[in-house]
């Protein structure tokens, strides 16, 4: 069975991504390489003093809390629109999966599932965040139907004879998972003397040499201007409102969760379930300590909102998420849903990958959007590196020389 990133899947076919196992995944070139990336004044800055970090999703709340744990002691500023984790970032599944990337984020992806586990272990995260390694599964079924002999290897939380096909996509040596909102929540408190401030930043701000003033923010129907020595943009799918030049394009994606009683094991599952009228839905299944998530396919029916918090939510298609999922288990059949969401996949319009490094035509302007159906799994590694650009002027930790802005430009 071949496992498609359901969430990607209505993009053109050019941008297909695949969430399984990358068959061209080789051990060359996944080892890290050091690269020196240089702002386009080609020196090195100096170290910064001062940096503002805009967008409070899983990628800037890394990003703030490797910076501010940075020895050099740059006093680091958080600017949220909304509230912390409130797109796509609070609402995703939250796999994490050590080898399953193509080769431009492979040793991102190997840097950040490392990460991932340390901070789990350094800040309780299997408590606080439901941090646990989980088997990856892809099963099929049909509604209605009854597979006349027993699939062995699959959770004891499906309907009894229910699976008429399983393949082993991940083992707990190579696949985990976290409650994402609770992973952002706990990494901004676990961030050094962090200051968080909610308000929406309009404007960068760049002296006429094109180096960085700061920027503009717009709270309580005002307006303050905040100095920075360095700027990163981590607004997710809303980057090229603030930064034209990145190519970050946008789906909707709606998901539930439902409440569980007790524990449910840890099995992450990819399904394809032919439904009675013929058509085949995909959605992706998550069991947590405590609740049951579940997404399902992405559109493009409503335009991105100037805010998170406005995004538009339809009932009816998380409704026939709930309706999927009952097909595989009575448990999600007749579970109490907690939530149904909808939240915006950031994804990259060219090339593979997110955008991470400097922004090509400002100095001292960093990006890191883009991250697709990755986002989760590939957040530390990517707030690490940043970290590592703007303090110490190179990047040392992996090799994301493909993810480097200036490929759009050159
Ligand atoms: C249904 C679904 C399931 C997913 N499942 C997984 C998964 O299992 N594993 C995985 O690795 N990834 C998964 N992803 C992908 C992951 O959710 C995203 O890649 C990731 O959340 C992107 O994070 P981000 O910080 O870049 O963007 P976002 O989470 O969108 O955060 C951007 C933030 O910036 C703020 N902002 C925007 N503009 C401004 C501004 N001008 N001023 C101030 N703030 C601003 C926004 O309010 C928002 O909070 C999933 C995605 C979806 C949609």
């Amino acid at each position: 069975m071949t496992s498609i990133c359901r969430i990607c899947i209505r993009r053109p076919s050019s941008l297909i991504l695949f969430r399984g196992p990358s068959p061209s995944l080789r051990p060359e070139n996944t080892s890290p390489k050091p690269l020196l990336i240089r702002p386009c004044s080609s020196k090195l800055p100096p170290m910064p003093k001062k940096v503002v970090v805009v967008g409070g999703g899983i990628v800037g709340v890394s990003t703030a809390y490797y910076l501010s744990h940075h020895e050099s002691s740059p006093t680091v500023t958080l600017i949220e629109a909304s509230s912390i984790a409130c797109g796509a970032s609070g609402k995703a599944g939250g796999l994490l999966a050590l080898d399953w990337h193509g080769n431009d984020t492979a040793s991102l992806a190997r840097l950040s599932y490392q990460l991932h586990a340390s901070l789990a272990e350094e800040f309780n995260g299997r408590e606080r965040w439901g941090y646990r390694e989980l088997t990856t599964l892809e099963i099929s079924c049909a509604e209605g139907k009854t597979p006349s002999r027993h699939v062995a290897g699959v959770p004891d939380w499906l309907r009894d004879g229910v699976v008429s096909k399983v393949g082993n996509l991940g083992t707990t040596q190579s696949t985990a998972q976290v409650h994402p909102r609770r992973f952002c929540e706990a990494i901004v408190k676990e961030s050094k003397d962090l200051e968080v401030i909610i308000g929406h930043v309009s404007k960068i701000l760049l002296h006429e040499d094109k180096k960085v003033k700061g920027v503009e923010v717009e709270f309580d129907n005002k307006t303050r201007t905040i100095d920075a020595d360095v700027v990163v943009v981590t607004a997710g799918p809303w980057t090229t409102r603030l930064l034209p030049n990145i190519p970050v394009s946008t789906q909707r994606a709606h998901s539930i969760t439902i409440a569980t009683q007790t524990p449910v094991s840890p099995y992450a599952l990819f399904t394809n379930i032919k439904m009675r009228n013929g058509s085949v839905v995909t959605p992706e299944i998550y069991p947590r300590l405590d609740e049951i998530y579940a997404c399902g396919d992405v559109d493009k029916l409503a335009p991105l909102p100037k805010f998170a918090k406005d995004v538009k939510v339809d009932e009816g298609r998380c409704r026939q998420i709930v309706k999927n999922i009952s097909v595989v288990s009575e448990l999600l059949e007749k579970g109490e849903v907690t939530a149904m969401q909808a939240c915006y996949l950031p994804y990259s319009e060219i090339g593979p990958g997110p955008s991470i490094g400097w922004v090509p035509g400002m100095r001292n302007v960093a990006v890191a959007a883009g991250h697709s159906c990755w986002g989760i799994c590939n957040a530390p590694g990517t707030g690490k590196l940043l970290t590592e650009l703007i303090c110490e002027g190179r990047i040392s930790s992996a090799n994301i020389q493909s993810l480097d802005p200036g490929r759009y430009t050159r």
